[in-house]
């Protein structure tokens, strides 16, 4: 199979309409990471996306609706903080699980009686979900537990030949996937962090807790249980205090003629004066959107990246810290 990128706009849409409507899988862009999509009700449709990604057949999917979409079609919208948090921050890379009316398929959601539903913000998935007037599944368009591709052309890297188009909406500004949120509960519960921080939460739904995901435990998001976002070549991750250490280690791969790289928030750059780095910008935001595109480009040009943790864990570093460690940890 041939795979082509074009521009997204309206002749490249209708084609991608086409090719979903005939049970097709394509990629697509969004706010936070591009994604493969199918059609949500149509079960064949949604099995080639586990199979074209090697997804574990037990880690649900993420209907796509548009901002105008009459979401109780697809869901019970049981707890009274929900239309606060959907004013607030939808569209956007929130993540709500509610209680699924059965709508989408079986096959979307593992045979779970809850579904995971989102509107992204970005104008030409926007565009899209609007065209295909379904909703659309689609978990992030990559190779299951590498990168999640934050540009068309790593998507392209990953799935090319197994996908007939991919939609090219430029660089994802979010840059790590959405915030999953449990909402069939009197207090919403974090699933998997993202960039709407529990603090954002807390603030419009007067609550918020953070599932903790520790071995054995029946696991309510199965998908944070996986490895994930790892690149292709050697990893190692220090502490901010341990800065030494790092450059030892850069130092001895150098010496035995290994290409190493650093990657580190960029007001850490004069601590690694003249070794080759990967800087991921200065602010939270930044960060979370240059990681994933940092760890991409250092796979192709390091046998190792050595990261450098984050100093905290609050608001946006919360996502930032769970794929950073997921992925070079
Ligand atoms: P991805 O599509 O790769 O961004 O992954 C989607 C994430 O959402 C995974 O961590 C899934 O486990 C989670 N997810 C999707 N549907 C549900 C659901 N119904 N209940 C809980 N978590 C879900
Ligand atoms: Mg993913």
């Amino acid at each position: 199979m041939i795979t082509e990128i074009k521009t997204i706009n309206e002749r490249s849409i209708a084609e991608a309409v086409k090719i979903l409507r005939s049970g097709g899988v394509i990629g697509m862009p969004t706010e936070t990471v591009y994604g493969l999509a199918a059609i949500g009700t149509d079960s064949r449709a949604v099995e080639k996306i586990y199979e074209v990604k090697g997804r574990p057949s037990d880690n649900p999917l993420i209907a796509h609706v548009h901002r105008d979409y009459d979401i109780e079609k697809l869901v019970f919208v049981e707890q009274d903080y929900i239309p606060r948090l959907m004013n607030e921050y939808m569209p956007g890379p929130l993540t709500l699980v509610m209680r699924s009316r059965g709508i989408i398929c079986k096959e979307a959601v593992c045979g779970g009686d809850t579904l995971a539903l989102r509107i992204p913000s970005h104008e030409g998935c926007q565009a899209l979900l609007r065209a295909a007037d379904a909703p659309i599944v689609a978990p992030s368009a990559n190779i299951s537990k590498h990168t999640s591709p934050v540009t068309a052309r790593h998507v392209y890297d990953d799935l090319n030949g197994k996908i007939p188009l991919i939609l090219d909406g430029g660089k994802c500004s979010g840059g790590i996937e959405s915030t999953v949120l449990d909402v069939t509960e009197k207090v919403p519960r974090i699933l998997r962090a993202g960039l709407i921080t529990r603090e954002m939460i807390e603030k419009v739904a007067g609550g918020c807790e953070i599932a903790e995901h520790k071995d054995g435990d029946k696991v309510k998001s199965p998908g944070v249980k996986y490895r994930h976002y790892r690149p292709r070549c050697r990893t190692a991750l220090f502490k901010e205090d341990e800065i030494e250490e790092a450059k030892l280690l850069y130092d001895k791969e150098t010496a035995s003629g290994n290409r190493a790289y650093i990657m580190c928030r960029t007001p850490l750059a004069n601590y690694f004066e003249g070794k080759n780095l990967l800087l991921l910008g200065t602010g939270g935001e930044e960060i979370a959107s240059n990681l994933y595109e940092r760890l991409l480009q250092g796979e192709k040009e390091a046998d190792i990246i050595i990261a450098i943790d984050m100093p905290r864990e609050d608001g946006v570093y919360l996502g930032i810290t769970n794929r950073l460690r997921k992925s070079c940890g």
